[in-house]
């Protein structure tokens, strides 16, 4: 039997291959390679896409995030709460900005507790970070609350999670800024790296502009130093021909998650994903809750089915995260999670058949 790959991107490109290469190829006829007419095109569509009204785009998410926290202001004695069980850009990004990573602990849903959030702000705390980790959107009503009491701005981690709503409002448009990745794993991704983001604060986006081109608001006048993170011309084509599918694409992720939770609901020892009324999840990742993970995951492998752990090693473990003061039984859900996690295919070109194969391997093995 065939291998199930836990991505497969070549099966996505194959479909659109005449006209990414058509993208190309007007790039290529035209010159120009660095920002111009696609990016400005590509931002506006994205900004449209979240319902802000602004988008920046960029080389990375992590720059992404970066730039967000330095537009901010936030910096050397600044503290920023996010959560510990993210990938670890998320805490590098606050940490590369000069302010220290905080992490408060997680829910069932993988995303920050807003009770917890509450617990760890002090009086240097200038940020709370939200993930919406796996494409589940965070609460944010909950954390909008905490941050506007206690005077703190809001900076959504995106990567995972373009067109997920919460309320009825997507991701990108609860913060000051939104921070998105366009990485080949994410669900709208470039061919290579990228990042864009997304704010209601035109300001804020013409300072955005000026950080992510060397400081220069202009090509001779450098106002502040900066680095280069800037979005090429041929990925933002590339992506304007991907924002076509991207509805469709997710349409497509969410069924294979109704598909996974019919299959598996009932089966003892595996815990599958909730998506409550109000939020629509985009499945970036479907992961589940597995009791002896790493022997499933074993017998996935023999049985040709490709698996992941996003992530095994919490962030606040992590041997860049020695100095800031924590250890093992900090944060005690994620700590847990990150030995039950298992993260199975949910890319769009899986076939139902395929699905199917993977949910009976896991029924078998739990003697179902
Ligand atoms: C992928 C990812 C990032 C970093 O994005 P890059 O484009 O790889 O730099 C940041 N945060 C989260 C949650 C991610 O999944």
């Amino acid at each position: 039997m065939d291998a199930i790959p836990y991505v497969n991107l070549a099966k996505q490109h194959a479909a659109i291959k005449a006209e990414v290469l058509a993208a190309v190829g007007e790039v290529l006829d035209r010159g120009r390679f660095i920002l111009g007419d696609e990016v400005a095109a590509f931002e506006r569509r994205f900004a449209d896409l979240c319902g802000t009204r602004c988008a920046v785009a960029v080389n990375s998410g992590t720059d992404a995030l970066i730039l967000a926290l330095r537009a901010l202001g936030i910096g050397p004695g600044h503290e920023v709460i996010t959560a510990p069980n993210s990938f670890v850009a998320t805490a590098s990004a606050i940490a590369l900005a000069g302010a220290r990573p905080v992490f408060a602990d997680v829910g069932d849903d993988y995303n920050l507790d807003p009770e917890r959030i509450e617990e760890a702000i002090t009086s240097r705390t200038r940020v709370v970070l939200p993930v919406h980790l796996t494409g589940r959107p965070a609460d944010m009503t909950a954390i909008l609350q905490v941050a506007a009491r206690r005077g703190l701005d809001v900076v959504e981690d995106c990567a995972q999670a373009v067109l997920a709503e919460h309320r009825g409002r997507r991701v990108g448009s609860f913060g000051r800024v939104g921070c998105f990745s366009l990485h080949p794993l994410k669900t709208l991704s470039a061919c290579g790296d990228g990042g864009v983001l997304t704010t209601d604060d035109e300001a804020l986006a013409g300072r955005l502009r000026v950080l992510r081109n060397l400081g220069l608001p202009a090509r001779d006048d450098c106002v502040e130093w900066s680095g280069n993170s800037r979005l090429d011309s041929l990925q933002a084509a590339i992506l304007l021909v991907k924002l076509q599918h991207l509805e469709r694409w997710t349409e497509r992720r969410r069924e294979n998650a109704a598909a996974y939770r019919r299959e598996l609901g009932g089966v003892d020892g595996v815990r599958v994903p909730g998506e409550r009324p109000h939020e629509r999840a985009v499945y970036h990742t479907f992961v589940i809750r597995a009791r002896r993970r790493d022997d499933l995951k074993r017998r996935l492998a023999e049985e040709g089915i490709e698996t992941a752990v996003h992530y095994p090693v919490p962030i606040h473990l992590q041997t860049a995260a020695r100095g800031l003061g924590y250890g093992p039984g900090s944060f005690p859900a994620a700590e847990r999670q990150a030995r039950e996690i298992l993260s199975l295919p949910v890319y769009p070109e899986l076939e139902p058949a395929e699905l199917e194969r993977a949910a009976r391997s896991i029924r078998r093995f739990y003697g179902g």
